[in-house]
C-alpha cells in the first residue's frame, strides 16, 4: 500500500519532531492513542508561481491557456495570465505539464480504507458483510488509520477535498479519531458526522455534534476542515418512530446550519427519493448521493428545492445499483463525483471516476462523441465544487479562491507530449503518478512526484497494527 503512495524517505521533513505541534484534540482520543504519523508542514515558501504552464482554469467558458503562469500568494490564487510580474516568488517550471484545480471527492467514507484488500467474491466477502462485521471491531486508532490512508491516497492522486460520509462514528474518540487524521494530512475535508453504523435503529450523537460545532475553531486548522451531517433515511420507511428520530437529527443540523448528505440506493431507492420530497427534506444543503436511475420527476424535484446529488460510477457499478449514465443526469443543476470509499472504489483515482462515466456513457450511447469532456472535468472541479457549497473558494484557478492546485507532467512514457484537447486527456489518459504536484490552500503536499511530510515508517506501523486487529475478526 506504501509503495502505491510513492512516499520517499527524501521528501520527510523533520520525522517524528514535525508531530510536536499536531496533537490538537482534547479528551479521550488524545489521551489514549499514539501521536499522528504525520504533520502537514508550513514549509510551503508564502510566494510560488508555476510558469509557462497549460493552464485549465475551469472557470465557465475559459478555454485552456497555453504558456501560462498560476501565481499563488498567502494560500490564494494571487494571478493567472502570461508572464507575470511575481516579485520573489519561488518558481515553478511548469514546462509540458497541465495545471489545473484540485480535484473534488463530492463523497467518499474515508474510514474504511485499509479494509480494502478483504473483499471477495463470496457472499460473507462481499463489501457490505465485511464493512459492517469490522466497522463494529474498529477501534478509535483503526478509525485514524482508515481516514489517514484515504486522505494521503487521495492527494496523491491529485484530490484536494473530500466530501467524507463518516458513518462508522462508535464514540466520541472514534468521530476525534476521524478528526485528528484529517487534521494531520493536507487534504480539505467536510467530515459529515453520522451514526455508529450504517443501519439506522439508533440515534446520532447530537450531542457530540453540538459540541464539536461549538468549539469548531479548535478543529477546521483554518478553514480546511469543515463539518456536516452523515444522515440516513429509515430502513423502514413506514416506520413512523423511526422516521420522527431520523427527522429529529435532520432538524438539528439545519438548526446549525450544517450541509447534509444522504444515500438514495438499493431496491428501495425510488420509494427514498420519494420520502425526501414527501418529508420536504430537500433544501440547498441536502446532498443526494447515487439515485442512479432516479425518475424524471425526482430529479425536477431535487433542481426546483437547490438540492445536489453525487455519482460515484465505479461504486454504483461495484456493487451493481445499476449503470450510472451522465445523459440520464444532463438536467441536475447541482451535480459532482465521487470516490465513495476508497476500499470499495479499490482506489482514490478521480482520473478513474472519470473515465468511467465516459465510458459508460459512450459504450451505452453507442455514440462516440456523446461525452463532453470539459463538461465531465467540471463535475470533479468547478461544478463539484459548487455541488457541495464551496464553489467559493475552490474548484476554479480564479484570483482570490483558496491555491488547491495540481500540476500533471505530461512528461511521462504514458503521456508523452501536451495534447490539443487537456480535458479529454485528463480524463481519459492521465493517471495518479502524472500529478507531480499538489497544493492545497497555497500549501505544498506533493513535488517532483513525491508526496511531502509523510512519516513512512509510523504509518507503516499503525496500519500492520491496524490490519492485524481487523483480520482476526475477518
Ligand atoms: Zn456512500
Amino acid at each position: 500500500m506504501l509503495d502505491r503512495l510513492n512516499i520517499t524517505r527524501r521528501h520527510l521533513l523533520g520525522g517524528m519532531t514535525a508531530l510536536a505541534g499536531s496533537t490538537l484534540l482534547p479528551g479521550a482520543y488524545a489521551a489514549s492513542t499514539q501521536a499522528p504519523a504525520s504533520s502537514p508542514s508550513d514549509a510551503s515558501p508564502r510566494s510560488w508561481c508555476i510558469r509557462n504552464a497549460c493552464v485549465l482554469t475551469m472557470e465557465e467558458g475559459q478555454a485552456p491557456l497555453h504558456n501560462a503562469d498560476v501565481w499563488v500568494v498567502d494560500g490564494r490564487i494571487e494571478a493567472v495570465g502570461e508572464q507575470l510580474a511575481v516579485g520573489d516568488a519561488e518558481i515553478v517550471d511548469g514546462q509540458g505539464c497541465i495545471v489545473m484545480p484540485g480535484l473534488v471527492d463530492t463523497h467518499n467514507h474515508m474510514w474504511q480504507t485499509q479494509m480494502r484488500g478483504m473483499f471477495g467474491q463470496t457472499e460473507e466477502r462481499l463489501f457490505f458483510p465485511v464493512t459492517n462485521r469490522l466497522g463494529s471491531h474498529f477501534r478509535p486508532e483503526d478509525t485514524w488509520v482508515g481516514e489517514y490512508l484515504a486522505a494521503m491516497e487521495n492527494v496523491n492522486a491529485g484530490v484536494t477535498t473530500s466530501n467524507d460520509f463518516f458513518d462508522n462514528n462508535r464514540s466520541p474518540a472514534h468521530g476525534k479519531a476521524a478528526l485528528e487524521a484529517l487534521a494531520a494530512s493536507p487534504l480539505r475535508a467536510r467530515l459529515l458526522f453520522g451514526n455508529e453504523s450504517k443501519t439506522t435503529d439508533t440515534m446520532i450523537d447530537l450531542e457530540q455534534l453540538a459540541e464539536l460545532q461549538r468549539d469548531w475553531e479548535r478543529f477546521d486548522e483554518q478553514g480546511r476542515l469543515s463539518l456536516g451531517l452523515a444522515w440516513r433515511l429509515p430502513d423502514d420507511l413506514n416506520d413512523e418512530n423511526a422516521m420522527a428520530m431520523k427527522r429529529r437529527e435532520y432538524d438539528v443540523a439545519r438548526d446549525m446550519g450544517l450541509p447534509i448528505a444522504v444515500h438514495v440506493s438499493g431496491e428501495e431507492h425510488h420509494a427514498m427519493f420519494q420520502a425526501l420530497i414527501d418529508g420536504d427534506f430537500l433544501f440547498p444543503g441536502l446532498q443526494v448521493v447515487h439515485a442512479t436511475d432516479a425518475r424524471p420527476a425526482h430529479l425536477d424535484a431535487l433542481n426546483a428545492a437547490g438540492a445536489s446529488l453525487s455519482l460515484t460510477p465505479i461504486t454504483e457499478h461495484r456493487v451493481a445499483y445499476g449503470i450510472t449514465r451522465l445523459s440520464h443526469f444532463e438536467g441536475v443543476e447541482r451535480l459532482g463525483l465521487g470516490i465513495d470509499g476508497n476500499a470499495l472504489a479499490g482506489t482514490g483515482d478521480m482520473f478513474a471516476v472519470m473515465k468511467t462515466a465516459a465510458l459508460t456513457e459512450l459504450a451505452a450511447s453507442g455514440e462516440e462523441t456523446a461525452v463532453d469532456c470539459r463538461r465531465l472535468l467540471s463535475l470533479a472541479t468547478s461544478r463539484a465544487a459548487e455541488s457541495i457549497g464551496m464553489g467559493d473558494e475552490i474548484g476554479t484557478l480564479t484570483p482570490g479562491k483558496q491555491a488547491d492546485v495540481i500540476m500533471i507532467d505530461t512528461r511521462a512514457v504514458n503521456l508523452g507530449m501536451l495534447p490539443e484537447d487537456p480535458a479529454a486527456f485528463v480524463v481519459f489518459a492521465a493517471t495518479p503518478a502524472n500529478v507531480s504536484l499538489v497544493a492545497v490552500g497555497g500549501r505544498l503536499a506533493k513535488r517532483d512526484g513525491q508526496l511531502l511530510n509523510v512519516d513512512e515508517q509510523a504509518l507503516s506501523s499503525r496500519l500492520e497494527a491496524s490490519l492485524s486487529h481487523l483480520k482476526a475478526h475477518l
